[in-house]
């Protein structure tokens, strides 16, 4: 295993928001390089392919050469001991994410105990941020930009089929 200190931040990522990226570049203090992992779920069916999620995160980090983006299927611990990584970053939001991460985390340790989940606490202005409900807002045709990287308020409505208004008639 290299010296370096490697985390593994996976999720969804569909799209990639701003409490993403804000998650990324805190852990970015503590580690010398994040890996993305984008879990390739299909039984979530995915408004972005993996390519467009991994291009979507890629350009939101201006390409940063510490932040590597790839995908994963199966165990997660599993793929972190083949990354070389000892660390698995999270973001908690709301109270509502606790429970889950809660059992995601000890199931993780259970099965690779030399496996560290490190939690980071959500900006404030990102609290109940996500994806989902990003999503949900660009469906109807609502102002995301403030929820996203530059790029991905066009990549949604290009998808979804939203017709693009001016932004006051949002
Ligand atoms: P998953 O489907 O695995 O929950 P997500 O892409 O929704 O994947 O989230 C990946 C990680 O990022 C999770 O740890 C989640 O709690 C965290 N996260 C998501 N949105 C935010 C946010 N707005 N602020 C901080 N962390 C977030």
């Amino acid at each position: 295993m290299s010296t370096e200190r490697i985390a593994i931040y996976p999720g969804s990522f569909d799209p990639v928001t701003n409490g993403h990226i804000d998650i990324l570049s805190r852990s970015l203090k503590m580690f010398d390089r994040v890996i993305v992992a984008i879990a390739d779920n299909v039984r979530k069916k995915p408004l972005f392919t993996v390519a467009e999620r991994r291009e979507h995160i890629l350009q939101a980090v201006d390409h940063d050469p510490r932040v590597d983006v790839d995908a994963f299927s199966g165990l997660l611990v599993k793929y972190v001991k083949e990354r070389g990584a000892r660390f698995v970053v999270r973001g908690l939001r709301a109270l509502a994410d606790f429970e889950y991460e809660f059992q995601f985390a000890h199931m993780n340790h259970r099965l690779a105990p030399e496996v560290d989940t490190i939690f980071l606490m959500t900006a404030a202005q990102y609290f109940y941020v996500s994806s989902s409900l990003v999503k949900e807002v660009a469906q109807f045709g609502g102002d995301v930009d403030w929820m996203v990287p530059p790029g991905i308020p066009a990549a949604l409505r290009e998808r979804l089929g939203v017709i693009n208004l001016p932004k006051e008639d949002r």
